[in-house]
């Protein structure tokens, strides 16, 4: 049928339906994403669902006119996560959509800056950022009309600074490394990249968006983390997201400036339409309530303790996880991960061939391509089952072993986010 039925359905039969819906989504509650989904405990969940609800209908496009709460909500999220991240007071900070929107906002502040200074005009200017950026740097460029130079990495997964600086000329108006990146788990050395970036008057962001809630918290738990946040020198912008180690609902993610001059660059302005003066910190317009107030919810119901015990758990959890991975014949983990983002190749069998069988015995693989690895970003929803989860992964390299020792091709699963 292409159209809305012409009589409205039940309550009862839009809820069945919606479980219909569900029937062949993956197992996330199970842990058989690598990716999608945070897990934290299920008090600090229901906490979250039950503040976004609260807000289910309220507008975060109005939290200066109509909202006072979403606007004191939001507020109190930036100043404390800010210090969290050593950004500086000066600057509130932007709540945002996610990631994407955070990159996006950040690469628009430099772009504006960098032309401005250097005199580039529409078209003109380059960011240079490692292969292991995110693709939401190249979704920035691309709309910015910005040339993005991807710079190969150094055996550890980290970015190049030399390489880096390599490709930097008269036209670049923006730097990025990421804490960490999302394809290996290593942190860029941002201290050098800061270095650089004050050498060359260039603006460096920092994509901390998946461990910008996680690592403060491994750090104070005993783990080695390098510097990252916005206290090192040099760096102009951060983006960390929320609803992946914050364990927030989404959407929220965050970003800071290292000058309220900066942040304000990255706000729109505009006066010419008939309602008058309109302004956004965001890119998007209207955007949930649910999300300001979920985000501000978690923070405070978890609090330092319960991010930190949360922190034990998940590094724990890398810890056996990479221990029993590295027992399976062939696996190796790539690199020296930093926080709980693991990649492992296989020296032996075809990663891409055992990731098939493993998606057969109901798992979502994680994959990279460059090298061929299996790639799992770990959450509290990957405590249970990393038995199961080793035990398939055993079951799929012998089979693969079995296959290619018998001359057999056998199926391969595709990389594809
Ligand atoms: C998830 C992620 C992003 C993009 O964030 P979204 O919230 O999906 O838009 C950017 N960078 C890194 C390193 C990420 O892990």
């Amino acid at each position: 049928m292409n159209t809305l039925p012409e009589k409205g359905m039940s309550q009862a039969a839009i809820s069945d339906a919606l479980d219909a819906f569900v029937k062949d989504d993956i197992d996330w509650q199970s842990g058989r994403s690598p990716l999608y989904v945070f897990g934290t405990d299920p008090q600090a969940h229901e906490v979250g669902r039950d503040a976004f609800f609260r807000f289910y209908s309220e507008n975060a496009l109005g939290a200066n006119r109509a909202f006072p709460s979403v606007k004191a909500m939001q507020e109190d999220v930036l100043k404390k996560c800010g210090a969290l991240l050593n950004a500086p007071t000066s600057d509130g900070g932007v709540f945002t959509s996610g990631g994407t929107e955070s990159i996006f906002l950040a690469t628009r502040a430099a772009r504006d800056e960098g032309r401005a200074r250097k005199g580039i005009g529409k078209g003109g200017g380059n960011i240079v950022v490692p292969f292991t950026a995110h693709p939401a740097f190249r979704k920035a460029a691309e709309s910015l009309d910005i040339e993005e130079r991807r710079i190969a990495v150094d055996e550890s997964g980290r970015a190049d600074p030399r390489q880096m600086q390599d490709a930097i000329d008269d036209d670049t108006l923006m730097l990025a490394g990421s804490a960490p990146c999302f394809p290996y788990g290593v942190i860029d050395p941002i201290t050098e990249l800061g270095e650089l970036a004050q050498r060359f008057n260039i603006w460096l962001h920092v994509d901390a968006c998946v461990g910008g809630y996680l690592a403060p918290f491994v750090r104070d738990i005993g783990y080695p983390v390098p510097p990252f946040d916005m206290g090192v020198a040099g760096v102009a912008s951060l983006s960390a997201d929320l609803h992946k180690y914050g364990y927030c609902p989404k959407p929220a993610s965050t970003l800071f400036f290292s000058s309220s001059k900066r942040a304000d660059r990255a706000s729109f302005k505009f006066n010419e339409w008939p309602c008058g003066s309109f302004r956004t910190p965001t890119l998007v317009g209207t955007r949930p309530a649910g999300g300001v107030a979920g985000a501000w919810a978690v923070l405070h119901h978890l609090g330092m303790q319960g991010y930190r015990d949360i922190a034990t758990r998940v590094m724990a959890m890398r810890d056996q996880y990479v221990a029993d991975i590295e027992t399976v014949p062939g696996f190796g983990v790539f690199g020296h991960p930093d926080l709980a983002i693991i990649a492992f190749t296989n020296a032996q069998s075809n990663v891409f061939q055992i990731a098939a069988l493993m998606r057969e015995r109901g798992w979502l693989p994680g994959l990279t391509q460059e090298p061929p690895a299996l790639h799992i970003m770990l959450s509290l929803l990957h405590e249970t089952c990393r038995e199961q989860y080793i035990e398939d992964l055993r079951w799929s390299t012998a089979e693969v072993a079995k296959n290619q020792a018998a001359g057999k091709a056998g199926a391969k699963a595709k990389v594809q986010y």
